[in-house]
């Protein structure tokens, strides 16, 4: 008898669940005093879909911070907000090969690679207080809500053990903007980028917000729009190719899909026109993605052949 798609989804998320559940490798990020305080042994998965189900394993409704995996919002709001041209003018679209919080710029052209690590993020939020002001935070929690389909928080704790101790972003943003590829103080994008890494989410609200990139920027739980949708499909783009810092040509090779993640041990994965995916645990292995997660989500593409160039 055929498996239904119901039964077949919980199956897949106990199956890699289970797999990945007795990997104790890794570490939990403790460059962030606050982070340090994360239970290692929390993980959790979900899956949404499209047509508005969700499938949920372990702590999937323990909150983390979102930290960055907002980075992929906050550029489709960048693209939106600002328009493309402006956007490529701060930013670039091309792959680094280095750690997400290098001190690097592309030499061609002195901005950031890509807006999936730390420069090209706190360039992308220059670029939402540029156009927003100090409405800027308030309209981001206001879209990311939209996308998770419920009211997200702050979590003030760790926004302000960021904002005490980023001296290394804080650099990063006096680079940009002796670059010239910021048009504001470098505080007020520190600011703002400190509070979007700090949103608190659970491991199912970002399988609704995968999910809501999946439906062409609308949330399938909701049903509200989120997110244009030529800035999302140049999200996903940006996403495939640098989501996973310096282990993204890995995971373009062994996964196949979108995704983005971040040091609270938060992973989102996009299947385009499909599904959105999501997994939480915050040991992170040395290019600072969740190992868990990143073993997790292996099992889930090899299982329902999720890679971009899967012929089954
Ligand atoms: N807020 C973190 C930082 O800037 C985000 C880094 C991450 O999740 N990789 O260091």
């Amino acid at each position: 008898m055929e498996q239904s798609a119901h039964t077949e989804f919980e199956d897949a998320l106990t199956r890699a669940w289970s797999t990945q559940r007795e990997n104790h490798s890794g570490t939990v990020a403790d460059y962030i005093p606050e982070l340090s305080k994360a239970d290692p042994g929390h993980f959790g998965a979900a899956i949404a879909t499209v047509k508005g189900q969700i499938y949920t394993i372990g702590d999937a409704e323990v909150p983390f911070t979102i930290q960055s995996v907002s980075k992929a919002f906050a550029f489709c709001l960048a693209l939106e907000i600002a328009g493309p041209d402006l956007v490529a003018s701060r930013v670039g679209v091309e792959p680094s090969g280095d750690p997400f919080n290098a001190i690097v710029f592309d030499p061609g052209t002195n901005r950031p690679f890509n807006p999936m690590v730390n420069a090209g993020a706190i360039a992308v939020a220059g670029i939402l207080h540029e156009h927003l002001g100090a409405d800027a935070f308030d309209f981001m929690m206001e879209r990311f809500s939209l996308a998770a389909g419920r009211p997200l928080a702050l979590n003030e704790a760790v926004y302000r053990s960021e904002a005490e101790t980023g001296h290394r972003n804080r650099a990063i943003a006096h680079l940009l903007l002796a670059n010239d590829a910021l048009a504001v103080a470098p505080d007020a994008a520190l600011d703002l980028y400190f509070r979007q890494c700090s949103i608190e989410v659970t491991a199912t609200d970002l399988a609704w917000m995968g999910a809501t990139f999946a439906n062409m920027g609308a949330c399938p739980r909701s049903r509200e729009h989120a997110f244009d949708l030529g800035p999302v499909r140049s999200t996903l783009a940006v996403m495939f190719t640098c989501g996973m810092y310096d282990y993204a040509g890995h995971w373009a090779y062994d996964v196949g899909i979108p995704a983005k993640s971040g040091v609270g041990g938060g992973i989102v994965g996009v299947v385009n026109r499909q599904l959105g995916i999501a997994s939480f645990s915050p040991r992170l292995d040395a290019k600072g993605n969740s190992a868990r997660g990143v073993g997790a989500f292996k099992v889930l593409a090899e299982h329902f052949g999720l890679h971009a160039f899967d012929c089954t």
